[in-house]
């Protein structure tokens, strides 16, 4: 069997814009006071993918990943959106570090957080209200009844498809992504 690591696959660049492209689907705009009118303030000191921002309105400094379950966290941000992933079609923490190649404890802190990014709120944030939306619905909700899953998704597509989903509607995403 090949020995691949997920994260070696895939980069942070296009990570950071899959991440634009979904919060921002109509171009930037600032988290405090939903202006448009926002300008380019180079790029994070440390993850030079990260692009920072200022609204022209109410000068509020932000960047991609401000108000996001992404933000914050010391692993890159290709780490996360795989381990969204990886928990999207059910993987246990054991598995889910095995791919990644991180510790039992990193992945169990990484998926109570991004769960709890859910619960804990921040309604205001479509990235992070959405995740738990769909992270309920599809693996308590819909778990071995992947029919189910696929009506719901249906159903629901025009708001699923704007989240950052864990299931089908990311998986939809991501096919769009790689072709
Ligand atoms: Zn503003």
């Amino acid at each position: 069997m090949l020995n691949l690591n997920l994260t070696r696959l895939i980069d942070d660049a296009k990570c950071y814009e899959t991440v634009r492209q979904l919060r921002w689907e109509a171009g930037v705009c600032c988290p405090k006071c939903s202006s448009v009118q926002v300008i380019k303030r180079g790029k994070d000191d440390t993850q030079p993918d990260r692009q920072r921002y200022q609204c022209k309105d109410c000068g509020t400094h932000f960047d991609d990943l401000t108000d996001t379950i992404f933000a914050g966290h010391h692993q890159p941000l290709r780490a996360w959106i795989l381990c969204l992933y990886l928990m999207g079609l059910n993987l246990s923490n054991r598995q889910i570090a095995q791919e990644l190649e991180l510790d039992d404890d990193d992945v169990h802190a990484m998926t109570t957080q991004l769960r709890q990014g859910i619960v804990g709120g921040k309604p205001e944030v479509q990235l992070a209200g959405e995740v738990e939306c769909d992270e309920v619905y599809v693996t308590a909700g819909h778990k071995g009844n992947p029919e189910a899953v696929r009506k719901k998704g249906d159903k629901d597509g025009a708001t699923a498809s704007k989240g950052f989903g864990v299931g089908a509607p990311w998986q939809k995403r991501n096919r769009r992504f790689s072709a």
